[in-house]
């Protein structure tokens, strides 16, 4: 794909092997190609990130000739990049994280982007010194649930829809009167925003579904289409990153924040994930609940059973359950229904109007989990469903507030509950790994700490701009 982003006319083509390359190496015709590619796209500098355990992008960067040794042997990093916390001051330690130790931090050369200025952007992965994968890396953790996956002869397509609320540059509300949720009004106010927005990311090589006004003041929402795992936690990792400097082009900054404001719709970080095996969609064409396939509704069956655990990974930051409450859409309720938004796990239904394909919404996600982490999350529970042949429980067809006596359990809306839930799930042991576990579970629970006495007003002020990029 070329691009005409910049002064220059750049070439790079994104996704250029047709396999991301990591864990092994990239073959040196590969490179010398891309090499090759990076000079006549003048792309100078190469930025590679990883997501924390607080959903923090960090970054390190490399002149572009040296792609090859940023991929192959690496740059140096600490262990404790896993055990920072959000509040950029505090190291979770570990017993398996201190000071000393090194890691290396490999660039996944298969999903470069040019994102303008001639920077090119990859997600990187954690090896040790010996070259091994690291057990603490979230995308690598995501890698190893995508090959269980294949094992089971599971093909996985994940979309994801980004919520996001534009502010001043100093972090302060833009609106004051009155906003319009879904308006034509407040999209079109921001026109050369959105239209900078599509062109950005299209020279990205990223695709876009659709763009709104959600429901919040100043609250903009852009959806990503199904891609392969891997590549959608890509995706919406690149998708922060390209936002953050197209809000920052038109003099806006932008929060991914859970609550942005105090009293004000919260950002969600919504997951839609589908499957097929040997061909067949799982999740239509059956004889179960609205044409689920018996292994897709133990797929939704362990989704839902198994939520309730991993709060703390989906939505666990001290912001998060301001967030997770009834009335918002953003899935408080632990139970499914067709197209129920108040559900965490929202069933969209393949119609005659709409014949794309069903899916599974998983909706009580927000932007403060790691991406990797929480697609491996929800895949996992998923194949574990499979798996076991999970029953599928009721169906709540209506809203569960509605429900005289509270039948329905809501997801934890306190951290601490929630850091305890994962602490005690053998599920997440599982799924994620102990390392992760344990490197996750020291981060939410200083958080927590850092926390603890401060009103939420300033917490929101504090961490407005901390998941941006
Ligand atoms: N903003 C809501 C959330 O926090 C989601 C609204 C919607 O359904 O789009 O998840
Ligand atoms: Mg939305």
């Amino acid at each position: 794909m070329s691009t005409t982003t910049g002064r220059r006319r750049q070439t790079l083509t994104v996704q250029m092997f047709s396999e991301p390359a990591l864990p092994g190496c990239a073959t040196t015709a590969d490179l010398a190609a891309l090499q090759v590619r990076l000079e006549a796209g003048g792309i100078e500098l190469i930025v590679g990130t990883i997501v924390d355990m607080a959903g923090v992008i960090r970054a390190k960067s490399v002149p572009a000739e040296r792609v090859e040794s940023f991929h192959r042997r690496g740059l140096g990093a600490s262990p404790t990049f896993n055990a920072f916390c959000v509040d950029g001051a505090g190291i979770a330690f570990t017993p398996a994280i201190g000071v000393t130790g090194d890691l290396r931090l490999r660039l996944e050369p298969g999903s470069l982007a040019a994102i303008g200025d001639q920077i090119a952007w990859g997600p990187v992965e954690f090896f040790d010194q010996q070259g091994r994968p690291d057990p603490g890396c979230a995308r690598g953790r995501l890698r190893t649930v995508v090959a269980e996956a294949q094992i089971a002869g599971v093909d996985v397509l994940v979309g994801s829809e980004l919520e996001f609320v534009l502010t001043d540059l100093t972090g302060e509300r833009l609106t004051a009167g009155t906003w319009l949720p879904y308006g034509a009004a407040p999209l079109l106010a921001c026109s050369a925003f959105h239209t900078d927005l599509l062109r950005t990311f299209t020279a990205a090589g990223l695709p876009v579904e659709q763009v709104h006004a959600e429901y919040g003041t100043d609250q903009f929402e852009i959806s990503l289409p199904p891609a392969p795992p891997l590549r959608a936690a890509d995706q919406v990792v690149l998708a922060r990153v390209l936002l953050g400097r197209v809000a920052g082009r038109h003099g806006f900054g932008i929060s991914f924040s859970p609550l942005p404001f105090v009293g004000a719709a919260g950002n969600g970080a919504h997951l839609h994930i589908s499957f097929v095996s040997d061909g067949q969609p799982l999740l239509s064409g059956g004889s179960g609940p609205h044409g689920l396939q018996p292994a897709g509704a133990s797929a939704l069956g362990g989704i839902v059973t198994g939520l309730p655990e991993f709060i703390a990974v989906l939505a666990g930051s001290p912001l998060s359950g301001s967030r997770l409450g009834p009335g918002t859409w953003a899935g408080a309720y632990a139970c499914w229904g067709l197209e129920n938004r108040e559900a965490a796990v929202r069933l969209c239904g393949a119609t005659p109007g709409d014949p794309s394909g069903t899916n599974i919404e998983v909706k009580c996600i927000d932007p403060t989990a790691n991406p990797y982490l929480a697609v491996a999350t929800v895949l996992g529970l998923a194949l574990r469903g499979i798996e076991l042949a999970a029953a599928l429980p009721d169906e709540v067809a209506v809203n569960p507030s509605s429900i005289p006596g509270d039948p329905v359990p809501r997801l934890s809306h306190d951290p601490a509950e929630a850091a305890e839930l994962l602490a005690n799930s053998a599920l997440a042991q599982q799924i994620l790994g102990g390392r992760i576990v344990e490197s996750l579970l020291a981060v939410r629970r200083w958080e927590l700490a850092a926390y603890a006495e401060t009103p939420l007003e300033d917490m929101t002020v504090a961490l407005r701009r901390v998941w941006s990029a």
